[in-house]
């Protein structure tokens, strides 16, 4: 018996979601049922419904920042039980099998699952993500959401809060660290706000002025325009860490000097070439390093709930209705959104 599902897809890159009626698999043994409750809206979303990155399987459920009430568990699961609050992020399956499966960071696994627009090599099915009213997933891919977590702003931590809480925890980020991030949109915001909940000195660096407020609001020491020569001749030598979190092309070379001895800039928010061509030189000549990082594996996705829950973090959100999820996307585009939508799953059925 397989679980009728209730969504919204894009059929092509040109077209709006709409409503979609689409099966979702017979549960396994090891699967948990979910009635989403909530679901946010991510850049990689957007990017996936307009196939930008090329491969994209149509019809397409977007959304991976799914938080849910278990319905109904399978007989070999014991994590959960019907009623459990759980959440999805970007994953639904890995092989479970390889170096990364075995330390638990199954995103670095090659054959990880996708939550939607990926093969499920199981049973040939296209999955399928979170602007749904229900999913089935294998228990490893699932998350508790700890108690008193605000469940709206809970949602973009499964995507948008682990993908910046991992270089933060995998660089060691401690009390004095000086760490800065580069954007504030989704990604920059839970940056800032986790980065401070570490005890980190936090530097927003950002093209925009006109942040200042928000940003100190959200826990920043410092901003720094990354236009102004002066600012940022001002904070040379000085970032241990920088989580570059902007979403195009740029030019990472005016970053570089400020960053410390060792220090590392690791991008998180692009997957494209990087314009002008990085200069090796202030690399070679200071041990400093460019690196990239990739959401997280779900233990380390647990700790991060966990440690937001006992902090008191969760996102800034703005609540849509599924129908508007269009309307939503062009503000994204725009940057017009503080700082995540998340979509109330009861409009759905509304
Ligand atoms: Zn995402
Ligand atoms: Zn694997």
């Amino acid at each position: 018996m397989t679980i009728q599902a209730l969504g919204y897809a894009t059929h092509t890159p040109q077209s709006d979601l709409v409503p979609y009626h689409f099966e979702r698999r017979d549960p396994r043994p090891d699967d948990v049922t979910i009635e989403i409750l909530y679901c946010g809206v991510c850049h990689s979303d957007l990017h996936t419904a307009r196939n930008d990155w090329g491969g994209t399987l149509y019809p397409v459920v977007p959304g991976h920042e799914i938080i849910g009430k278990v319905t109904a568990v399978g007989s070999a699961v014991t994590r959960f039980a019907p009623g459990d609050t759980v959440g999805v992020g970007c994953l639904v399956d890995s092989c479970r099998n390889c170096e990364p499966c075995e330390h638990g960071h199954e995103q670095y696994c090659k054959s990880f699952v996708g939550t939607y627009s990926s093969v499920d090599p199981q049973d040939g099915r296209v999955t399928q993500g979170g602007y749904s009213d229900r999913i089935v997933v294998s228990d490893r891919f699932v998350l508790n959401i700890p108690k008193g977590l605000d469940l709206k702003g809970a949602a973009p931590l499964l995507c948008a809060g682990i993908t910046t809480y991992s270089p933060l925890r995998h660089w060691d980020v401690k009390p004095g660290s000086k760490v800065a991030v580069a954007g504030l949109g989704g990604l920059g915001h839970m940056g800032i706000k986790l980065a401070k909940a570490m005890g980190a000195e936090v530097t927003l660096l950002t093209r925009s002025p006109g942040k200042e407020a928000d940003a100190r609001r959200l826990g920043a020491d410092h901003v720094v325009l990354s236009g102004d020569a002066a600012q940022m001749a001002a904070v040379e030598d000085k970032f241990a860490l920088i989580i570059d979190t902007v979403p195009y092309v740029h030019d990472l070379n005016p970053y570089i000097p400020t960053l410390a001895v060792d220090g590392t800039l690791v991008l998180v928010g692009f997957l494209g070439p990087l314009e002008d061509a990085l200069v090796t030189v202030p690399l070679v000549l200071r041990r400093k390093a460019v690196a990239g990082s990739l959401i997280g594996g779900l233990p380390e996705t647990q700790e991060m709930l966990d440690y937001c829950a006992e902090h008191g973090i969760t996102a800034d959100v703005e609540m849509i209705t599924m129908a508007n999820i269009n309307n939503a996307y062009a503000r994204m585009l725009k940057s017009d959104v503080k700082y995540r939508f998340v979509i109330d799953m009861a409009s759905l059925k509304a």
